[in-house]
């Protein structure tokens, strides 16, 4: 079974549709008070690497949310398109601008040590905390 698939997916306006070459089938969520303050909850999201393309480019506003990384959301809907690391150019996408596929799996999760107490997901999951991010991914400052 492999880990990736090409995928099309589009912002809930249809202004911006998108194009990933390499989409990971395995689903994580960020509870970074970041992500939760972007979107309300916990960002449910697919690695798209980088081969990414987008149609209805003029759409996209991008907004430099640290250091790192940015993220794209399009101007006539609000949908949220992306989380783009600066350095690498790595796509991190909402998995709900997808459509649904069966090979998808809730793998794992990030930024544990900043959910808050109201919500936990059941599932069984890879966990991490922010710390543990850090280490694995190499810290922002890298
Ligand atoms: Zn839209
Ligand atoms: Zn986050």
């Amino acid at each position: 079974m492999p880990d990736s698939t090409p995928a099309k997916g589009a912002c809930l306006c249809g202004a911006v549709s998108i194009t990933a070459d390499t989409m990971d089938t395995k689903v994580g969520a960020c509870h970074c008070k970041m992500c939760r303050q972007w979107g309300g909850g916990p960002l449910m999201a697919v690695d798209c690497g980088t081969s990414v393309s987008f149609s209805g480019d003029e759409n996209i506003a991008v907004f430099s949310s640290s250091k790192w990384a940015e993220r794209g959301f399009c101007k006539q809907c609000g949908s949220h398109l992306f989380y783009r690391l600066k350095g690498s150019g790595q796509y991190i996408m909402p998995v709900g601008l997808f459509g649904d596929d069966e090979r998808m799996v809730f793998d794992h999760q990030v930024f544990v040590d900043e959910r808050p107490a109201y919500y936990c997901f059941a599932n069984e999951t890879r966990d991490m905390t922010g710390p543990e991010v850090f280490a694995m991914y190499g810290t922002p400052s890298d």
